[in-house]
């Protein structure tokens, strides 16, 4: 195999790992009913869950949606390479594994800015003979460290046809950030032909007092775990000059969910946007 997955980063991952404040991927992995969590991270999760009581659903329809997308992408649009920003803890059909299943020598690299994941990044590097997976230890605030790292390099062909994966790791920047120019950063390095799958946090779908409370109770997600719910618009913008495939912009519940498990909870139960879009 020439899955090489070096693990990148000085320390070791243990050394950066703080366990006395809540870590949106350790919260994420406790809400879908995963192991890999700690105190800090069951309290803001239950917090959260206090004011947006669905919240499970919603991670966990947020994961099908990633798998129907890479799946989408893996076949429909003929995608063989997947660049995976904000990976989250892996579990279940992480996207290499749902890629190579439909096309073997897809080749993946994951990217997160979590030293959780780093120490668990040795489950994603179980690539295909035919394929390849890497893992690099970086921030989606640094789109040019992303792209020139030797792990993507050597493991993905940006003159060839790239899936971005951006799903539920918007919401975690603030505006301030400029998550539009980090995004734009990364598709303007990718060839026409390329797709972005994203997803993020909404209270659209909300009665307004829900949405305050949902608003309120993002708030206090910590300091690393701040949710920045956003509207239709501010989700539509970033796919700005790309072409969203059908169904266009929708809850991540009703994106191709025809074979999704019923009965489907409603578009407030999961209040969370997704979309895949191709570069032309
Ligand atoms: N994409 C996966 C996991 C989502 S959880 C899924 O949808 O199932 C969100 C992940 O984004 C977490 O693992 C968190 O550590 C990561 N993340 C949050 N902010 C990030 C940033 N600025 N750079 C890189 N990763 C980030």
């Amino acid at each position: 195999t020439d899955a090489h997955g070096a693990m990148t980063g000085s320390a070791h991952p243990s050394d950066r790992i703080d366990t006395s404040v809540a870590h949106p991927a350790r919260r994420y992995n406790y809400w879908l009913g995963g192991k890999d969590n700690f105190q800090a991270d069951r309290d803001s999760g239950d917090a959260m869950a206090e004011a947006f009581p669905t919240i499970r659903t919603a991670a966990l329809e947020n994961r099908r949606f990633l798998q129907r997308a890479v799946r989408y992408l893996a076949r429909e649009a003929g995608i063989r390479q997947f660049l995976d920003i904000g990976t989250g803890i892996p579990t279940a059909d992480n996207t290499h594994e749902v890629a190579q299943r439909i096309a073997p020598e897809s080749r993946v690299v994951y990217v997160d800015n979590d030293p959780i994941v780093l120490a668990h990044a040795r489950a994603l590097l179980t690539s295909s003979p035919q394929g390849a997976t890497a893992y690099i230890d970086a921030d989606l605030r640094e789109p040019e460290k992303i792209l020139t790292h030797p792990e993507l390099l050597r493991t993905i062909d940006l003159s060839r046809p790239v899936a971005l994966m951006l799903v539920a790791i918007l919401h975690f920047l603030p505006d301030d950030d400029d998550p539009k120019a980090l995004l734009t950063r990364l598709v303007d390095a990718l060839p026409p032909g390329s797709y972005l799958a994203a997803s993020h946090a909404t209270h659209d779908y909300l009665p307004p007092h829900i949405a305050e409370q949902a608003k309120a109770a993002a708030k206090g997600g910590g300091p690393h775990g701040l949710v920045n719910l956003r509207s239709l618009a501010e989700f539509t913008a970033y796919f700005e000059g790309l072409e969203v495939v059908e169904p266009g912009i929708t809850s991540v519940a009703e994106w191709h969910a025809d074979d999704a498990p019923q009965p489907r909870p409603s578009v407030a139960e999961v209040s969370m946007y997704g979309a895949v879009a191709c570069k032309a």
